[in-house]
């Protein structure tokens, strides 16, 4: 391939809403091209990326008895009633009606299709475990399609669904996707964790989020340091130990006055109390109505806990009219203390003795407010945020977080499906039974952007060996001295020959332009042809380290092989 003949756009300027490094790389180096917030082009270099990425997945999906299949991106709404989803999935459905006036959407994700697939043609337990993926387009109308690749509207998804007889098989084949996609993110070369995830309300099955760890990730992982214990979750679904604190002895409820203190800090520093005997109250509007929600002045609320423990569809906090509706007071003083709300106390908050509370009215809060005497604890729950230095929940050692971007998601599903849908299938003794299913994505867009976030430096690029787009870059630092032209000529073929992949920068450019393109495109290995080739020799770089040999023509081979050798295990 040569550079003068290839579709690479670099460019210098990238738009200001490029706010992530992948998403400025990719776009300067000439990888992928905006068509629409959230949906891109992928230009030939992101093509080979994704080459890349599609063989390692398809390689470990088939060694785990994974099967490919193409399923449509067009979905039937019936599909989606079966399953209860089509007024669940709420504005993220992309919904669109053929010239009959039919609904269908684009497919988000494919658990409807692929059941209603099974459930029609499976009907034995000899035909089970079944194991069935494919890689291809997802569409979800994101809120916030943001990060480029990192959070598509449009985007490339690997998703495979186990059928299994039981939950044992379901145990197996569960495990399996989980060794298989430890051995994927592994041979991409990319620093990941497994962390345990959130399985929504319906849940209480098993589930484990893949997280490449970078700064710009969107996620929090948080983590216990001691790697014997190993515990680790998002944020969303983290525990931490249960520490008691009582916060002081009971007392008689009494009404004081707060002039202009709302905030957990201005109201513990004016009464002289730790944050921790603060009882922070949150009002949400769900679809069945408002809520209060009760955590520590010290805590943060956990949405996601708190929606599961609900088990509603929706929950954001309520606006400032509800509350004052709710409240009577101007937002900064609810409390607990003869609130006509359902409330949900985290059980942090169910321990205090003697807590600080919003009284229900302006400038004034209550002291010794005892929870269970002055207001309801019928429902406790833990709904609090853990955050760094909390306390293990396996062995109490303090916790640390680091942030994360979700390449990939490993869930046990169960029967939900199968039951909805009706894939049933006849076991030994002919007896009907749902089977039991498992899915596993990968973002196979958003991991090439995550691996740019992980692999990059101030030049550009710098692809792990086993994505890259290319091997070897060969480039003649002077296109008019035709003996520089010549070797590079000839080293290019020599490497092309041994089966590398590589091209050579032919354009007539002045030699920086070539150097800072090659730095920036990533490739893994450069090839210099320059004045050292009067005496036969090549300068042959290691992107990653700079990293630099003078070697002679007749060795080129060699050395780019072991460079490249050297980073396969990057
Ligand atoms: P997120 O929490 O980031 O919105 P998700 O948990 O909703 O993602 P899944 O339904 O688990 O996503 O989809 C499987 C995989 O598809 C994810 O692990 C992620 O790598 C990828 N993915 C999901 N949404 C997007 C998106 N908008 N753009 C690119 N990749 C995505
Ligand atoms: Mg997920």
């Amino acid at each position: 391939m040569r550079v003068s003949q290839l579709f690479i756009p670099t460019m210098r300027e990238v738009p200001a809403e490029a706010e992530v490094v992948s998403h400025q790389l990719l776009l300067r180096a000439g990888f992928i091209r905006k068509v629409a917030a959230g949906i891109y082009h992928f230009l030939p270099l992101a093509q080979r990326v994704l080459h890349k990425i599609t063989a390692i997945i398809r390689e470990e999906m088939d060694r785990a008895g994974g099967q490919e299949i193409l399923m449509p991106i067009v979905q039937p709404a019936e599909l989606w009633h079966q399953s209860n989803r089509w007024n669940v999935y709420g504005p993220e459905l992309f919904r669109l009606r053929d010239r009959h006036e039919r609904d269908f959407c684009l497919g988000p994700t494919h658990e409807e299709m692929v059941t209603a697939l099974v459930a029609s043609e499976v009907r034995s337990y000899r035909q089970l475990p079944l194991l069935l993926y494919q890689i291809q387009n997802k569409y979800r109308d994101e809120r916030r399609p943001r990060f480029g690749l990192l959070r598509g509207r449009e985007f490339i998804m690997k998703d495979l669904y186990s059928f299994d007889r039981d939950e044992a098989g379901l145990d197996v084949s569960y495990w399996k996707m989980f060794a298989a996609y430890t051995r994927i993110f592994t041979r991409m070369g990319l620093r990941f964790r497994a962390v345990e995830a959130d399985t929504g309300a319906i849940g209480g099955n098993a589930s484990h989020e893949f997280m490449v760890l970078a700064d710009s990730g969107e996620a929090v992982v948080v983590y216990c340091p001691d790697e014997a214990c190993g515990y680790a979750a998002n944020a969303e679904k983290a525990e931490s130990l249960f520490v008691p604190y009582e916060g002081g002895d009971e007392g008689p409820l009494e009404l004081v006055v707060t002039p202009g203190r709302r905030t957990v800090e201005e109201v513990t520093a004016f009464l002289g109390l730790p944050t921790q005997r603060l009882i922070k109250t949150l009002i949400y509007r769900t679809e069945r109505g408002l809520v209060a929600a009760l955590v520590r002045g010290d805590r943060e609320v956990n949405e996601v806990k708190l929606q599961n423990h609900l088990g509603v569809l929706s929950l954001e906090l309520a606006d400032e009219t509800a509350i004052e509706a709710a409240t009577g007071a101007p937002v900064g003083f609810a409390g607990p203390v003869h609130l006509d709300l359902p409330l949900v106390v985290d059980r942090e908050v169910a321990n205090l003795k003697a807590a600080v509370a919003g009284a229900n009215r302006a400038d004034a809060h209550y002291v010794n407010v005892c929870p269970g005497r002055d207001f309801s604890v019928a429902d406790v729950a833990d709904i609090r945020l853990v955050t760094a230095g909390d306390p293990c929940p396996r062995c109490g050692e303090p916790m640390q977080t680091v942030k994360g971007i979700e390449v990939g998601q490993v869930f046990k599903l169960g029967e939900k499906y199968s039951r909805l849908m009706g894939a049933y299938y006849l076991d030994e003794q002919g007896v009907k039974r749902p089977m039991v299913m498992g899915c596993y994505g990968i973002g196979v867009s958003r991991t090439m952007a995550a691996a740019v976030e992980q692999n990059h430096d101030a030049d550009g690029i710098v692809w792990p060996v086993s994505i890259a787009p290319f091997h070897a870059v060969v480039l003649p630092v002077n296109s008019q001295d035709a003996s520089q032209v010549a070797a590079a000529e000839g080293i290019y073929r020599q490497l092309s020959g041994a089966g590398l992949e590589v091209v050579l920068d032919d354009r007539d450019e002045r030699p920086g332009v070539k150097f800072k393109d090659a730095d920036l495109i990533g490739y893994p290995v450069r090839v210099t042809a320059g004045r050292h080739v009067a005496e036969g020799k090549v300068e042959v770089r290691r992107r990653r380290t700079g990293e630099t040999l003078l070697v002679a023509e007749t060795e080129v081979v060699a050395a780019v092989q072991r460079f490249l050798h050297e980073g396969s295990g990057e």
